[in-house]
C-alpha cells in the first residue's frame, strides 16, 4: 500500500505498555487506521535500566507489531528522540486525520503528550486507560470518584485505605461474594497466608527462551552502554500466547500453594509460589479481569483453596488497582516529593553491586533483581524496602532504583509501592511503616543460616545490622511512631533497656551506616516526559 492510499485515516498510538488488541488504542480492523509504536531515546536514557527490562519491553513491542502486521495492519515502530516526535513523524508520513491513544498510565508521558498536542500534525483523541476499552478494571472517572469519597480519620494523615477499596471492589465485581457477603465470612484471609516455607520447595517456574526476534533485541541491548545487568538468560513472556501460558501454568502449578507461602523466602528460589504475572499484566499482555477470572475458575473447580484465591484476588483487584488509584488521586509530582520521615541518605552502592554487602538476605535479593529483573513481594517490601526505610535512604533514589531494575516497574505502580508502602515517605495511603528486625527475616526465610552476621545480636561488629537499625529507627521517629497503636507497644521494650544498652544500639547503627559506601551519583530522571 502506498502512502497516499494509507492517508486520511487515524493513527493509533500504542504506548509500550498498551500491548492488547482489545484496547481502544488499537484499531479494530486494518482499514480503521495505522498503528504507531515508538522507541523513545529520551526514555532509554532516563535511567540505567536493567538490560532484561529493555529486552522485555522492546521485544514485546516488536512481537505485538509483527502480529498486527501479519493480520494486514499498517504498523510502524519509530525510533525517535521522544514519544511525541515519533508520533509526529508517523502522522506526517501517513497524513493521519487524528491520533488515537489511551491516557498514558505514566504521568510523565501524559504531560508530554498534553504539551505536544497541537504540534502532532493531527488532533489527539485520548481514551480512558481503564474500564471498557481500557486496561484496568476501573475507569479513571470511577477510580477518582471513589477516591473523592474518602476522608482521613481525625488526627490521621491516611486518606485512602486499601481494605476499604478492596471491599468496594469485591462488592462491585461480585467476585467471591454470596448474597452481598464475602464468601467464607470475611474479606481477607491474610492471617492464614503467612507460613514459612521450611522443608518444602516450590515448583519450577514457566520460563520462555528467546526466539529470533528477542535474540535480535538482545544483541542490540547488549551493546548499549550505561545499563545494568546482562541480556543473557532472558526468559520472560513477550507475546500474548506466552502470557496466557504463564497464566495457565500459575493456575495449575503454583496457585494451590500461593496463599500459605506468600510471605516466605528461600535461598536460591527467586520465584517461590508467586504468580510471575505482573510482567505480562503491566504490558497489557494479560487483562486483570481474565487473570482474576482464571483464579476464580480454579477455586470453583476445587483446584485453588479459598484463602489462596482470595489472597490472589486481593493482590490483583485490591492492591494493583489501589496503587493505580492513589497514583492518580495523589498525583505523581506530590508523591515523588513526599518524604514524611525526612530521609536523606544516598542509596548504598550495594544496590547496584550486590557483592558489596555481606548481608545475605540483601545480597540475594539485589542479585536476583540484577539477574532476573525480579524479586518477589516480600523481598521487595521486607528486605530491600525495609533496609532502605531503616537506613533512611532518600525515597526518590530508591524509587529510581526500583523503576530501573525491575522488569514489571512503571512509575504508576513502582512509585506508590516504594514511597507509600515500603518507605512511608507518602503517608496518605499506608497505615504504618513496614519496619522489621532480623527476627522477621529469620522467621520467614532461611537466609540467616550462613550469613556473616548474627541475627540474635543487637550490638557488636557481628550483630545483624537490621537489629540496631530497627531500634534506632524507632527511637529516632518516636514522636511520630508512638502515635500509631500498632507500633506503640514496641517502645515499652526500648524503655526496659538501660541507657548504656540503648546507646550501644545507637552506636552500632551509626557505625554501620557510616561504613556504607554510597552509590555513584544517581542518574535520576530529569525529564519525566
Ligand atoms: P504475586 O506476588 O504473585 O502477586 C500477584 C499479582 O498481584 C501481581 O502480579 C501484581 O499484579 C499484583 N500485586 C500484588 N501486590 C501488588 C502491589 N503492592 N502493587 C501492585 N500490584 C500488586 N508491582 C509491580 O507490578 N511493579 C512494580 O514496579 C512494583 N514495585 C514494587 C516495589 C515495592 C517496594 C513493593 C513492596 C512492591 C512492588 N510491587 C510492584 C508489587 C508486588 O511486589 C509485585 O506486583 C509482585 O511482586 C509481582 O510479582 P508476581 O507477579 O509474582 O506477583
Ligand atoms: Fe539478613 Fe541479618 Fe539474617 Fe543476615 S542475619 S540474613 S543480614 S536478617
Amino acid at each position: 500500500m502506498n502512502d497516499d492510499a494509507k492517508g486520511g485515516r487515524p493513527a493509533y498510538f500504542v504506548a509500550p505498555w498498551d500491548l492488547d488488541r482489545r484496547l481502544a488504542c488499537v484499531p479494530a480492523a486494518p482499514e480503521d487506521g495505522s498503528v504507531v509504536l515508538v522507541e523513545s531515546h529520551a526514555k532509554g536514557r532516563a535511567l540505567p535500566w536493567n538490560r532484561k527490562k529493555l529486552v522485555l519491553v522492546l521485544s514485546a513491542m516488536r512481537h505485538f507489531a509483527a502480529e498486527l502486521e501479519r493480520d494486514g495492519y499498517d504498523v510502524e515502530i519509530v525510533n525517535a528522540p521522544s514519544y511525541a516526535e515519533g508520533i509526529r513523524r508517523h502522522v506526517a508520513a501517513r497524513g493521519s486525520t487524528k491520533v488515537v491513544a489511551l491516557v498514558p498510565r505514566e504521568e510523565g508521558l501524559a504531560k508530554g503528550l498534553a504539551k505536544a498536542e497541537g504540534t502532532l500534525g493531527a488532533p489527539l483523541e485520548l481514551h480512558d486507560d481503564g474500564g471498557e476499552g481500557g486496561h484496568f478494571l476501573l475507569s479513571r472517572a470511577d477510580a477518582l470518584a471513589w477516591a473523592a469519597t474518602q476522608k482521613p480519620a481525625k488526627n490521621a494523615t491516611q486518606v485512602w485505605r486499601q481494605d476499604r477499596f478492596y471491599a468496594f471492589m469485591r462488592k462491585r465485581t461480585g467476585w467471591l461474594m454470596e448474597d452481598g457477603k464475602p464468601v467464607g465470612g470475611k474479606y481477607s484471609f491474610d492471617a492464614d497466608n503467612r507460613k514459612p516455607a521450611k522443608g518444602v520447595r516450590p515448583p519450577d517456574a514457566r520460563r520462555f527462551p528467546p526466539d529470533a526476534i528477542t535474540r535480535e533485541v538482545m544483541e542490540r541491548v547488549a551493546k548499549w552502554p550505561g545499563l545494568w545487568g546482562d541480556v543473557e538468560g532472558f526468559a520472560w513472556p513477550v507475546t500474548r500466547a506466552q502470557a496466557l501460558e504463564a497464566l495457565d501454568h500459575f493456575v495449575r502449578e503454583r496457585a494451590p500453594s500461593f496463599g500459605p507461602y506468600q510471605d516466605a523466602m528461600l535461598r536460591g528460589e527467586p520465584f517461590m509460589w508467586h504468580a510471575l504475572l505482573s510482567v505480562a499484566m503491566n504490558l497489557s499482555l494479560l487483562h486483570p479481569r481474565e487473570v482474576c477470572e482464571s483464579a476464580l475458575r480454579a477455586y470453583e473447580d476445587g483446584a485453588m483453596p479459598l484463602a489462596s484465591c482470595e489472597g490472589f484476588l486481593r493482590q490483583v483487584m485490591g492492591w494493583r488497582e489501589f496503587m493505580r488509584l492513589v497514583y492518580l488521586a495523589r498525583g505523581a509530582e506530590a508523591m515523588r516529593e513526599a518524604n514524611t520521615l525526612g530521609a536523606s541518605r544516598p542509596l548504598p552502592a550495594f544496590f547496584w553491586e550486590p557483592e558489596k554487602t555481606d548481608m545475605a538476605c540483601l545480597r540475594e535479593a539485589v542479585t536476583t533483581v540484577r539477574d532476573e529483573g525480579y524479586a518477589h513481594h516480600i523481598q521487595r517490601l521486607m528486605v530491600l524496602g525495609n533496609f532502605a526505610l531503616l537506613a533512611g535512604v532518600k525515597p526518590i533514589e530508591l524509587s529510581h532504583w526500583f523503576w530501573a531494575g525491575f522488569v514489571d516497574a512503571y512509575e504508576w505502580v513502582e512509585l506508590p509501592n516504594v514511597h507509600g508502602m515500603a518507605l512511608y515517605a507518602d503517608d496518605t495511603f499506608t497505615t504504618k511503616p513496614y519496619a522489621a528486625s532480623a527476627s522477621y527475616i529469620h522467621k520467614m526465610s532461611d537466609h540467616c543460616r550462613g550469613c556473616a552476621y548474627d541475627r540474635t545480636k543487637r550490638t557488636g561488629e557481628d550483630a545483624c545490622p537490621f537489629n540496631a537499625l530497627f531500634w534506632s529507627f524507632l527511637a529516632e521517629h518516636r514522636e511520630l511512631l508512638s502515635r500509631n497503636y500498632r507500633i506503640r507497644g514496641l517502645f515499652r521494650t526500648w524503655e526496659r533497656w538501660d541507657e548504656a544498652e540503648r546507646q550501644a544500639i545507637r552506636d552500632r547503627a551509626e557505625g554501620f551506616l557510616a561504613s556504607l559506601e554510597p552509590a555513584e551519583a544517581s542518574r535520576g530522571v530529569d525529564d519525566y516526559e
